[in-house]
């Protein structure tokens, strides 16, 4: 049964919107999208979005200049949104979720137990602006909240590549692309699109990358000092995991950068044979299936080797079932 979002909000003065910390597209198209409609629909009501500091390729997503990422003092929220994440990846924000009178979780994270009095966790819906669309009134979409929704669920399915996508979601890009935005610039300025430095970082993680456990995975770190040198950070990095996850006959891919002395944050992509969710969840991280992350204390040796030996288990009970099936026919 779908939620009334607009009854839940209904009596409330001040609404709140957080997602995860180092915010992606579906994060921000998601709280963007479910802001311009709580804006539209509830125009007496305050409506506040609380995120990291974005990246700039998403400034011409109606609302981007509205987010505070100062996440300053404020009196409690009525209502208090935490989209695209579970309750503890919430950074500044977690303040306000925790001082809200009423507090709502939407999200897609087959790993979240539901974290708010009222949780929506749909993990079959390739994104949470999937479930954002399915929530609102489509009679109040209008062409920037559409060009929002959109720019979430590219992001998350891989421009409608990934195994999430499904029929739905394309139905809901058909109907998302009949409101009239731009939507090959959308495409290729916030997904294809690299700078000069951030193509070459890429260029030295596929240099670097090492592939072990027989060829079938890959791994590539990016320390702090090449980060420095080249001046770029995190928000600059995404997209080298796709590009080792693309190379024939890896199974899994695992993309690194140092966030401190002996700290990294890990992304993980696979095929169906790891489970990267699994995985990460050992490490205190969590995700999809298919693309997953965590953050992982000790050198670059040891994370590996900690890592590889989850997904060795992996790739034995894949090959195992496989064979058992192969036997079976
Ligand atoms: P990333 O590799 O950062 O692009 O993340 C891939 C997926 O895993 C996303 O759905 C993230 O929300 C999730 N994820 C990444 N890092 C973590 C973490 N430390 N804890 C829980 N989920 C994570
Ligand atoms: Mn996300
Ligand atoms: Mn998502």
């Amino acid at each position: 049964m779908n939620l009334d979002l607009l009854a839940e909000c209904r009596e409330a003065k001040r609404i709140g919107i957080a997602g995860h910390i180092r915010p992606d597209g579906d994060c921000l198209g998601a709280c963007l999208g479910l802001w311009q409609y709580l804006v539209k629909c509830l125009p007496a009501t305050e409506v506040w979005v609380f995120l990291e500091k974005p990246a700039d390729i998403f400034k011409d997503i109606k609302g981007f200049g509205e987010i505070r990422s100062d996440f300053p003092e404020e009196s409690p929220f009525d209502v208090f949104f935490v989209l695209d994440t579970s309750t503890d990846r919430l950074g500044g924000a977690e303040k306000y979720f925790k001082a809200a009178s009423k507090t709502i979780n939407i999200d897609h994270h087959v790993s979240n137990q539901g974290g708010g009095q009222i949780n929506v966790i749909r993990p079959k819906a390739g994104s949470t602006c999937e479930i954002i669309y399915d929530l609102i009134d489509l009679e109040q979409l209008d062409r920037e909240m559409a060009q929002a929704l959109y720019v979430g669920i590219i992001h998350d399915t891989g421009v409608f590549q990934y195994s999430n996508t499904t029929p739905e979601t394309l139905e809901k890009g058909a109907k998302l692309i009949g409101y009239g935005f731009d939507f090959p610039k959308l495409i290729l300025e916030t997904f294809y699109q690299k700078s000069y430095v951030q193509a070459q970082v890429m260029g030295r993680a596929l240099m670097e990358s090492i592939r072990f456990l027989g060829g079938s995975c890959i791994v590539s770190a990016i320390e702090k000092k090449t980060m420095d040198f080249y001046n770029v950070g995190p928000k600059d990095l995404d997209g080298i995991v796709n590009q080792l996850r693309n190379i024939e006959g890896i199974d899994c891919a695992i993309f690194m950068y140092e966030t401190g002395v002996l700290e990294y944050k890990v992304s993980m992509r696979s095929s169906e044979k790891v489970d990267v969710a699994e995985v990460a969840a050992y490490f205190g991280g969590g995700g999809h299936a298919r693309a997953a992350g965590c953050n992982m204390t000790g050198t670059f040796h040891d994370c590996v080797n900690n890592l590889s030996l989850h997904i060795e288990k992996a790739l034995k009970k894949w090959e195992a079932e496989h064979d058992e099936r192969n036997n079976n026919h």
